[in-house]
């Protein structure tokens, strides 16, 4: 029989529903806390920085979110994504495992963030939003915001991490092109900027204090919204749509994953590709093991605190139930921009804490190789954050071939790394470090805070 490469779906397969995990949930996320008054915060509190519609998203319990025509319609310029059965891969690694990637790569941004993007730009034009400002660490949200934001006549203005506005000039071109106005960040534009310009003027940034900018100009105008790339409960589930393809193409491979493996910033790419997924697993008819995988350098999953932090670096946003590292916690600059975020998800923090999740931490020399025998054996050059996952792929495979088991694994090839060639320009040139942090730093991080701690 001739093997099957590449599994694709017609445009009229486009998913009609995003899927809301928390309906299938036995221990539901524990609320967000008002940093006053420490009170569960209403819709209300969130109104200045939100379209109505995403509040009500973040809260709701229905199962399934109808995705409107107009998003749809967006969608299709990149969506349904392919997935591959990487046989190359399979085939350099000498496993019995077979291995499947959904590739997120193809949307114009080149990642899976327009999947939100694009539904975020349009529930703000709903509701006559003029402006959304944001945040950028790798240059990727930025870019996707910037290109969803085009079709529904919204100014973007982006803060973009310095120590990226720096090392991806490209990415900011990009952002321009689609119409964005973008300031590398800290910037004397805002409070929370010149705040940290003052402590350390030269400050690499962090997605923290970029947040705490993005807020500031949101809160303080009246025809400005605020967006995020990842994180909150809404922006999970319209990544959902990545899972729910996949699933309709794992079927048409004939198969279903044991293994589901993505890379962890907020948790967006990983819920993304595995939550439709694990409603199997929710509802008792499958199994399925789903690994997050995050960089040693930024360990929140793995070596983090589950309690209650604020969602950025000034703390002017909600307190969040989340697996930290502490909002001061700033992780060395390695070069998986996206992923040096201190905190995760509600979500993805209550699964993992229930253990229905799995997390791992890799350092990025191991993630580099990896990224660099996928891209000569199957071809596409990775995205630095999606060589976390491809590492964790490589692990696992190689376990398969010592016990001798042919597992099914998934993984989310989240983006490409074609903006990214600086990094692994230093990779060969050996100049790449593991950064291990140690007991005393997380502490320290996690000392500072005087929030409320779960359990
Ligand atoms: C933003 C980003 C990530 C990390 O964010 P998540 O919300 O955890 O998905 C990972 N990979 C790529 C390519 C990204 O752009």
């Amino acid at each position: 029989m001739e093997k099957i490469k590449k599994i694709t779906l017609s445009e009229d397969e486009i998913p009609r529903h995003w899927y809301n995990i928390v309906a299938d949930m036995v221990n539901k996320p524990l609320p967000p806390l008002h940093p006053g008054t420490l009170e569960p915060i209403g819709p209300e509190a969130l109104a200045p920085l939100f379209p109505m519609e995403l509040i009500k998203q973040e809260v709701t319990q229905e199962k399934f979110i109808e995705i409107p025509e107009e998003v749809r319609e967006v969608y299709k310029i990149w969506r349904p994504t392919p997935m591959f059965r990487a046989y190359n891969l399979e085939k350099a690694l000498d496993t019995p495992a077979k291995i499947y990637y959904k590739y997120e790569g193809v949307s114009p941004a080149g990642s899976h963030k327009p999947n939100t993007a694009v539904p975020q730009a349009y529930y703000n034009m709903k509701e006559g939003i003029k402006k959304i400002s944001t945040e950028t660490g790798a240059g990727q949200w930025g870019s996707a915001l910037s290109f969803a934001c085009q079709f529904f006549g919204i100014e973007c203005e982006v803060f973009m991490v310095k120590v990226s506005y720096e090392g991806k000039p490209y990415r900011k071109i990009m952002m321009n092109t689609w119409g964005a106005t973008v300031h590398a960040s800290p910037s004397n534009l805002t409070n929370a900027g010149r705040q940290i310009l003052a402590q350390d003027p030269n400050s690499p940034g962090s997605l923290g204090i970029a947040i705490s900018e993005a807020v500031e100009v949101a809160a303080m105008n009246e025809d400005t919204k605020y967006a995020l790339g990842s994180v909150l409960n809404h922006v999970l589930m319209h990544q959902t749509i990545i899972g729910e393809e996949s699933r309709i193409q794992m079927e048409k491979a004939g198969d279903y994953p044991d293994i589901i493996i993505a890379p962890f910033g907020g948790g967006s790419n990983f819920a993304g590709i595995t939550f439709p997924f694990l409603r199997d697993k929710l509802e008792g008819t499958r199994n399925v093991r789903a690994i997050a995988v995050e960089p040693t350098s930024c360990p929140k999953l793995t070596r983090g605190q589950f309690r209650y932090d604020f969602g950025d670096t000034i703390g002017m946003t909600p307190l969040i139930p989340m697996y930290t590292l502490g909002h001061n916690f700033v992780p060395s600059p390695i070069h998986a921009g996206g992923l040096r975020y201190h905190g995760a998800g509600a979500i993805v923090s209550q699964l993992l804490n229930d253990k229905i999740i799995e997390a791992t931490a890799i350092n990025q020399i191991e993630c580099f190789k990896a990224g660099v025998l996928f891209a000569r054996t199957e071809g596409i050059i990775p995205a630095p954050e999606a060589n976390h996952a491809i590492a964790e792929v490589i692990r696992q495979a190689n376990i398969c071939k010592e016990e001798g088991s042919s597992k099914t694994i998934l993984f989310n090839l989240c983006g490409h790394g074609n903006f990214d060639m600086g990094s692994y320009e230093q990779f060969f040139a050996g100049k790449l470090v593991d950064f291990e942090v140690t007991a005393q730093q997380i502490e320290a991080s996690l000392a500072e805070l005087n929030t409320p701690t779960i359990g």
